[in-house]
């Protein structure tokens, strides 16, 4: 498993009771040719969520995706990743 996996411990950012079944890149790799691939641009969803994200657009989640990125880092208690 993905360093993402252990990171969030298997659970979903944007609920932390979700186990995460996806690892999603908060900006996709045409955006970040050269970056998209490091850890802060990653962070784990389960499926209903990932299928939220791509449907709404994940332009429009990026931001999102960040702020739930810290927040389930620190409740995760790993607030020194951040
Ligand atoms: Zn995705
Ligand atoms: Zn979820």
């Amino acid at each position: 498993m993905s360093d993402v996996w252990d990171l969030f411990k298997g659970r979903c950012v944007l609920g932390i009771e979700h186990a995460a079944d996806i690892v999603h890149e908060i900006e996709p790799k045409s955006r970040r040719p050269k970056t998209w691939k490091d850890p802060e641009n990653q962070v784990a969803l389960c499926y209903e969520h990932h299928h939220q994200v791509h449907t709404e657009g994940t332009a429009n989640w990026a931001d999102r995706l960040r702020e739930a990125r810290a927040q389930a880092l620190r409740q995760l208690g790993k607030s020194d990743i951040i």
